[in-house]
């Protein structure tokens, strides 16, 4: 299993993954598909693991952001329907239909452009309709109609679904989100006896409005164990299990005088004699400058990261002196103490969602699964 040479790992754990996706399968009302929504490496955390545990716990479908990613499911394996959701080059529409990928039309042109292309092939669509988040799809009914009519005269696009994707979804006031909603509703009139699956919901809505959601609904963040916002959280009708942890070591302690400096710009001076260690992570693993300052936990207690961080490496004053090779959780839990994905976001100043997708590919993944290792992923090696 020892397939990395570093003492730096995330641990993603599998079985939270599952337990989250039963959970919400239990709100939802029966024969509602779940989309496991799998772009960015799953949220940084590992595309074909977290598929894999979303199928076994009752998601049907996956959903990416990029063709790429969809391609690199298929040649590990998976053969379940996948949606690409953002744009794809009509000069590519091949390439997914080869792959039986589905794609998002989201305007009259791309279908135009795209039916060019499809000689000899079929492509799985699904509808985009914008309805107030301003980024991808259809807004007026009239390219609408036109768009339905241009897939009814050619027979190289199945049309799969129709959606579309809320701005507000996670914010208390739901004034927009209603808005948005009524908007789809009054556009899903031109989709009626057409069979296909309707999906709007995002984490978000599926957890707070699980009996508005169609037929099918796009689990992301949630599915990681992260609330999509902090407003909705006692909104949140189970517990979610963040799946996602950081660990390190300490690989050299030294003692320091009182007055010494550490790392470069030399910013931080000891100001008593200190027992300072040396944990091999840094910038370039995402574990950025910024978080200079912030704590990490070493033997179930705080403490805290001095001086810059560094590319490759950080240090972090102990209260004692430790053996080398303690074990250092930058994100998770030791004793009674906790850093959560959300600690780090708030730090930053930014949100959960961006946390575990800026950990690079540098950084081994391992996953597990009934409590112990059941596979790692090292991209390097
Ligand atoms: C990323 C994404 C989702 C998943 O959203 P979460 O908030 O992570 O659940 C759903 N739909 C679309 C279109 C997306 O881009």
């Amino acid at each position: 299993m020892q397939n990395f040479y570093r003492d730096t790992w995330a641990e993603i754990n599998l079985d939270h993954i599952e337990a989250n996706v039963q959970s919400l399968k239990k709100q939802l009302p029966p024969n509602t598909e779940i989309m496991a929504v799998v772009k960015a490496n799953a949220y940084g955390h590992g595309d074909l693991e977290v598929a894999n545990a979303a199928l076994k716990a009752g998601a049907t479908r996956l959903a990416v952001a990029f063709l790429d990613e969809a391609l690199a499911l298929r040649k590990k394996g998976v053969t379940v329907p996948i949606l690409v959701m953002g744009a794809v080059r009509p000069s590519d529409v091949t390439i997914a239909a080869e792959n039986h990928i589905s794609l998002t039309a989201y305007s009259k042109e791309w279908l135009k452009q795209a039916g060019k292309y499809l000689l000899h092939h079929e492509v799985s669509l699904h509808m985009k309709l914008d309805t107030g988040m301003g980024r991808l799809g259809i807004r007026e009914e009239e390219e609408l109609v036109e768009s339905l009519s241009f897939i009814d005269t050619h027979a190289c696009f199945q049309l799969e679904g129709v959606f579309t994707h809320f701005a507000t979804a996670d914010e208390k006031d739901t004034a927009y989100f209603k808005g948005q909603y009524d908007r789809f509703l009054t556009m899903l009139k031109h989709f009626e006896h057409k069979g296909v699956l309707i999906h709007c919901a995002n984490s978000a809505t599926s957890l707070r409005f699980p009996n508005d959601v169609f037929n099918a609904v796009r689990y992301g963040i949630s599915m990681y164990g992260l609330p999509p916002s902090l407003d909705i959280v006692d909104e949140i009708p189970f517990k979610l299990k963040e799946a996602f942890s950081l660990h390190s070591s300490i690989v050299h302690i030294k003692k320091v005088k009182k007055g010494e400096k550490i790392s470069y710009g030399a910013t931080y001076t000891a100001s008593e004699d200190e027992w300072i260690g040396t944990v091999p992570i840094g910038y370039a693993d995402g574990w950025i400058r910024r978080l200079s300052g912030s704590d990490v936990l070493v033997d179930g207690e705080r403490v805290p990261i001095v001086g810059r961080i560094c590319m490759d490496q950080m240090m972090i004053k102990l209260k004692e002196e430790k053996p080398l090779g303690t074990k250092v959780t930058l994100i998770g839990s030791q004793k009674d103490q906790t850093i959560s994905v959300n600690e780090v976001a708030k730090r930053l100043e930014t949100i959960n969602y961006e946390v575990p997708c800026m950990i690079s590919w540098r950084v081994p993944r391992m996953f597990l699964k009934n409590g112990s290792i059941m596979e790692v992923r090292n991209s390097l090696l």
